[in-house]
């Protein structure tokens, strides 16, 4: 089973992604992590964010690796763990230009496909209902106000240690969400048989509950 989450920037996807996989004893991808991580491996090394063939190839040679340990999900690359350092604002502003290119794209869809091929899911990141898993079960949109979304980023960042003022952290957001939205190879879109979601006046829990409904309705009509 596949459940695909997608939706813009800081409508508690990763939150409800997370809480979902451990309520229902699945999987958990977040794809958003795989190209944050490419994003910090080419800064590191000087790769321009323009240079889609470097980028891909970069990505072809270093694949991002998830842990589990007592400190949680763990993202890794080249057995560095750099959960933490992917997070950071300047990673932020240029994973989207990253992201926007046809070749990074195709060596992140293989891996994430491969990596989903067998088990049961809940993956997460802004084309998986309608490109990486066009097949999934369930299939949500999740999203929520502009000032809701930059306010629960904001909590985020702080729980990372990061100071954001909120109208500049709304503005990274809208920033992201006009590249993820327009760019041409596998833009953000409301998957045509999705459920949306709007979070903007409900906690995460019951978000996660409704999601849970969702499947379960879909096991049950399976079943009959
Ligand atoms: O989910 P998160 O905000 O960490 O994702 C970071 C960026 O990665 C997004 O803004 C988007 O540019 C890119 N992304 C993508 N496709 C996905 C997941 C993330 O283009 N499936």
């Amino acid at each position: 089973m596949i459940v695909a989450i997608d939706g813009p920037a800081g409508a508690g996807k990763s939150s409800v992604a997370r809480g979902l996989a451990a309520r229902l004893g699945i999987g958990y991808l977040d794809t958003g992590a795989m190209y944050r991580a490419l994003t910090l491996l080419a800064a590191r090394r000087d790769v321009d964010p323009d240079d889609g063939a470097s980028l891909a190839s970069l990505a072809r040679d270093h694949p991002v690796t998830f842990l589990d340990s007592s400190a949680g999900r763990r993202v890794c690359v080249d057995g560095e763990d750099v959960t933490d350092a992917i997070r950071a604002p300047e990673i932020s502003a240029s994973v989207s230009v990253v992201a926007t290119h046809r070749d990074v794209r195709a060596v992140m869809v293989s891996a994430q496909r491969r990596a989903l091929s067998s088990g049961d899911w809940v993956v997460e990141g802004r084309d998986i209902g309608s490109n990486v898993c066009p097949g999934a079960d369930v299939k949500i949109f999740l999203t929520a106000s502009d000032r809701e979304r930059a306010r629960r980023r904001r909590g985020e960042l702080a729980a990372w240690g990061i100071v954001g003022d909120e109208s500049e952290v709304l503005g990274d957001l809208r920033w992201r969400d006009r590249l993820d939205s327009e760019r041409e190879q596998d833009p953000l879109v409301v998957p045509e048989d999705a459920v949306v979601i709007d979070s903007t006046a409900l906690p995460l829990d019951e978000v996660v509950a409704t999601i849970a409904r969702v499947v379960g309705d879909m096991t049950a009509a399976a079943r009959e």
